[in-house]
């Protein structure tokens, strides 16, 4: 007789069989498990020269197909529709995503834009944990370049207006950018009215005395190696950023284009958002004639994540033609 047919051992066996069972079973009905649906913080970096470009994924907006008419009034439903196509939006609507970018030059570290607070748009404000994930802590960051004071872009200075989210940075933006939200006689040409003023002054209020305006004029060496590009129309303060390194250069846009398949095939089509739609036109056509004839790299604030890529001439307009992810 083995050990294996002694009936202490068989008995302990069995009773360890019923108790696995009985673990395996739920005493009563659990709770249905909730899906939690909240995507990994997004990241991805590049070099350009010896800097490195981290494209952080802030979160996405998404606008309804009633919306369309008002964003670009010049569209007629028959014309956008293949538009549409092209981009491969699903049924409904227009999405826009929303990013920023960190750069590490080895001098410097900034950001360019910093995304939303997940109250304007609900669906933003994911900046500090890809910012987290991606290796970086918020209070390494030295600078926050605005490209304008709009929701998506600078609402995450602060969720609270009091608190700074990035507590040793300064802030950058053009001087008149910053006028045309904090100058009280300037609130009427505000397209949205109270609720991006508001999110504006939220966003900047903690910054006080770090905050540092740059003039709209010309470019300005904002750091070194870094240029601010005046690119006005969409705010009136609106400006790009180009950051130039081993003769390779980068250039990061704001809202040059929000939906890119569909405007750089229709460049000169305004847009309802804008201050100045006809100056916005300008500013578009101008960077994306720059962009196309000196083949620079660029990164979109709203451009399909992760952003990166290049515009090239195509017919009356432009392709966006996006950067392939697998180049180291
Ligand atoms: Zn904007």
């Amino acid at each position: 007789m083995t050990a294996a047919f002694a009936p202490g051992r068989r008995a302990a066996l069995l009773s360890a069989a019923a108790a696995a069972a009985a673990a395996a079973l739920p005493a009563a009905a659990p709770a249905a498990p909730a899906q939690r649906r909240t995507p990994a913080p997004g990241f991805h970096r590049v070099m350009v020269g010896d800097v490195e470009v981290t494209a952080l994924l802030d979160g996405g907006m998404q606008m309804p197909n009633e919306n369309i008419p008002r964003f670009f009034p010049d569209s007629t439903p028959e014309e956008i529709a293949p538009l549409r196509e092209r981009a491969f939006f699903r049924e409904g609507g227009l999405h826009q995503p929303v990013g920023c970018y960190l750069v590490n030059t080895g001098r410097s570290l900034f950001l360019v834009d910093c995304g939303g607070d997940g109250q304007t748009f609900p669906n933003t404000g994911r900046t500090l944990d890809a910012l987290r994930a991606s290796g970086y802590a918020p209070e390494e960051v030295q600078a926050v370049l605005l490209t304008h004071i709009h929701p998506e872009h600078a609402a995450g200075l602060s969720f609270d207006g009091t608190t700074r989210n990035f507590p040793n940075a300064e802030v950058v933006v053009s001087q008149t950018d910053h006028r045309f939200w904090t100058d009280p006689a300037e609130e009427g040409r505000v397209p949205q009215g109270q609720r991006f003023i508001q999110a504006a002054r939220r966003a900047i209020g903690p910054y006080g005395e770090r905050i540092r305006t740059i003039p709209l004029e010309r470019e300005v060496e904002v750091l070194p190696g870094v240029f601010s590009v005046p690119a006005p129309g969409h705010t009136p303060g609106h400006v790009s950023y180009r950051v130039t390194s081993q003769n390779e250069t980068m250039l990061i846009w704001g809202d040059i284009a929000h939906q890119v398949v569909i405007q750089l095939a229709r460049p000169r089509w305004r847009v309802g958002v804008d201050v100045d739609p006809a100056m916005g036109i300008e500013s578009r056509v101008r960077h994306l004639e720059m962009l196309a004839g000196e083949r620079v790299l660029v990164g979109g604030v709203h451009v399909p994540w992760p952003g990166f890529g290049r515009v090239v001439r195509d017919g009356e307009g432009f392709l966006w033609v996006p950067r392939p992810w697998q180049l180291a």
